[in-house]
């Protein structure tokens, strides 16, 4: 039968069920269309099934051994939601860790635009201790006049730069033809605030075998952002990073708004680990320290920042990323109060 519904029901294990019982429940869910999603929890196992509701009301759910309770996701969002896992979901690449007590450090140039400027930023990142390496390679740009990065070459540069450092790749994926190379180089795949509701590629990233961090469309509510992390965690790829980067207000004085409250709402509503982007939300490199103060303590499982050796030369976003120079002492501010917050750099 074809799962066409939406996942309906969380089953809570009790804390001693067996294997063989968590088994039985999701053998039975199989048998009626249903799909199970088993999070093993630190308390008690927990199943989301997704299927029609009709084939689920029909199972005596409750009756199986080791069931403890059925409740109905009430949620939009039923894959992401905190309901389904109380644990937070910890995203591990390469030996680096992001979540739950790993605060994630991702610093790097707005673009790779040549290969000794990615290589130095690279360095100056990786010894200030970071958890892993930013650079765009396919660039959303505003106007089509501007340098839109350097595509596939930008990718090896980005090899070379984690083969010589150990960090990690992040960078964004725009459109479903580069799919295949970005999966090839990268290790986590950037979703654009631009493509925050693009579902095609949500759903394609869903099917990858690598993490997604997905960035807020800068319209876009918390719901929305957590309705597509919904539709990348349906398809079966549960490793996502949230990331708040800005959302558009009346305000001009900075380029975005950071919606700290996000941070918060978000933690509560998601098991995902939540991150904050203060270098596209400020605009401004002067404003990038205060707003990842701001996220540290606001409970945030890491930032993302843009790093330059040269901001005055660069070719994207120069006003915003922070001089390499400069990266030691912020890192190092980031790294003290995370610790005040019980996290260490992952
Ligand atoms: C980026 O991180 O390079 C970027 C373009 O950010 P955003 O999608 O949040 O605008
Ligand atoms: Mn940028």
């Amino acid at each position: 039968m074809a799962v066409t519904g939406s996942p309906e029901l969380l089953i809570v294990m009790s804390a001693h069920a067996t294997p063989e019982e968590v088994e039985h429940v999701v053998d039975r869910l199989a048998e009626a269309g249903a799909d199970a999603h088993v999070t093993p929890g630190r308390e008690a196992t927990v199943i989301g099934a997704i299927g029609e509701r009709d084939a689920l009301a029909a199972l005596p759910l409750e009756g199986y051994p080791g069931v403890e309770q059925v409740l109905p996701i009430l949620k939009p969002y039923k894959l992401v939601s905190r309901e389904l896992s109380p644990d937070p979901t910890v995203i591990e690449v390469r030996g680096r860790r992001i979540g739950d007590d790993a605060f994630g450090l991702v610093a790097g140039p707005c673009t790779v635009e040549y290969r000794e400027q990615t290589l130095e930023t690279a360095r100056a990142v990786a010894q200030a201790g970071s958890t892993m390496l930013r650079g765009g390679a396919f660039k959303p740009r505003t106007s089509p006049y501007t340098f839109s990065g350097l595509g596939e070459e930008a990718l090896t540069i980005l090899v070379e730069a984690r083969e010589e450092t150990g960090l990690p790749i992040v960078t964004e994926l725009m459109d479903p033809r580069h799919v295949e190379a970005v999966l090839e180089h990268a290790d986590v795949i950037q979703i654009g605030a631009r493509n925050m509701q693009n579902f095609t590629l949500l759903s394609e990233v869903g099917r990858a075998d690598k993490p997604v961090l997905l960035k807020r469309g800068p319209a876009a509510s918390i719901e929305e952002l957590l309705m597509a992390a919904e539709y990348v965690v349906k398809e079966g790829n549960a490793r996502v990073i949230l990331c708040e980067r800005g959302i558009t207000t009346f305000e001009r004085a900075t380029r975005y708004t950071l919606d700290i409250s996000a941070i918060p709402v978000l933690k509560q509503e998601t098991h995902l680990p939540v991150i904050v982007d203060p270098s596209h939300a400020a605009g401004r490199r002067e404003l990038v320290l205060p707003l990842a103060r701001a996220a540290v303590a606001a409970g945030a499982d890491g930032i993302i920042v843009e790093v330059h050796p040269r901001p005055e030369e660069a070719l994207c976003d120069g006003p915003q990323q922070i001089p390499v120079a400069d990266f030691p002492d912020f890192a190092d501010e980031i790294r003290t109060l995370a610790h005040l917050m019980g996290r260490q750099i992952g």
